[in-house]
């Protein structure tokens, strides 16, 4: 089936909590929304029939495509989602593209939910000026995607841009998510904070903590912060180095811990070779809570695979 370009079409993002849905204008005006329930818990029929009626919450005649972004493994040629960290084992491998192709006789598109935030804020958000986008978002973990005007550059197996799982640090004994060490996600995420604090420490603390601690001047929070800052500068360095993007867009909660960002920010800028590379825009993400609607919505007018 040939995708829309001019014509109204759907945008989901399955979380684990909670599915929005949008139908969404071909300007990426969201002219319905609704947001239900995953319940993840109730396993695979549910969670289907939870997107399913989010879906026809917000349909209309003549709604053109179906864009859908969750966490997680995802075979974005095939519109199948594979498995995730928010999901059940009843809910992997499910056919999205013929299950819901069949049923609503429109195309359907899957992919990442990060790609989906990069896309958004490339298209309609923080980047929409520029042509060459970088989105990260930094929160429990790090995610990436990389927009080529105006279209997401997957690589081979659609692993481009995963940039958490970027080696910082050969020496480093800060544990990632995926049980490596020194990646980018175990210096510089929400879940860095309080790994890094409980190694340097022996103590547990959340994130929260952590940050209210160095915002006290705690000399152990301030410390793990430094530690982060480092980590993080070189990840933003790296990206600037290797693709020379006019601007990183940075979403997620880590966003907002500005005697973090500041100095990371100043010594990436110090890290990086040439001059025209130390003023890559990195700015913060505008869309909110819109941008995964928003970014699946995108992917059903990205030109076929
Ligand atoms: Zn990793």
């Amino acid at each position: 089936m040939s995708l829309p370009t001019g014509k109204n079409v759907i945008g989901l993002d399955v979380g684990g909590t909670k599915i929005q849905c949008g139908l969404v204008s071909p300007t990426g005006k969201i002219l319905a929304h609704v947001t239900l329930p995953t319940e993840v818990a109730k396993g695979r029929a549910a969670i289907m029939h939870n997107i399913m009626m989010a879906i026809e919450a917000v349909w209309k005649k003549n709604t053109a495509a179906i864009g859908i972004g969750l966490a997680g493994l995802i075979d974005h040629r095939l519109g199948v989602y594979r498995q995730g960290p928010n999901f059940p084992k009843s809910f992997r491998n499910i056919p999205f593209a013929l299950l819901l192709g069949k049923k609503y006789g429109v195309p359907v598109r899957l992919d990442n939910d990060v790609h989906c935030f990069s896309l958004a804020e490339a298209v309609y958000g923080a980047g929409r000026n520029h042509r060459n986008v970088v989105g990260i978002t930094l929160g429990t973990g790090i995610g990436g995607g990389i927009v080529i005007n105006g279209t997401l550059y997957r690589g081979k197996d659609n692993a481009a841009g995963e940039v958490g799982h970027m080696i910082i640090d050969l020496s480093s004994d800060a544990p990632c998510g995926c049980k490596n060490k020194g990646h980018f996600e175990a210096l510089a995420s929400g879940s860095a904070m309080a790994r890094l604090y409980k190694l340097r420490t022996g103590i547990d603390r959340t994130p929260l903590e952590v940050e209210n601690e160095a915002k006290n001047g705690g000399k152990h929070a301030l410390a793990v912060l430094t530690e982060m800052q480092h980590g993080l500068a070189a990840g933003l360095a790296n990206i600037m180095q290797i693709l020379n993007p006019d601007v990183i867009v940075i979403g997620g909660g880590l966003r907002r811990v500005k005697m973090l960002w500041q100095p990371a920010i100043k010594e990436a800028q110090k890290l990086v070779i040439y001059p025209e590379l130390k003023k890559t825009v990195i700015a913060k993400s505008i869309l909110g809570s819109d941008a995964g609607v928003l970014g699946a919505s995108l992917l059903t007018r990205e030109a076929p695979m």
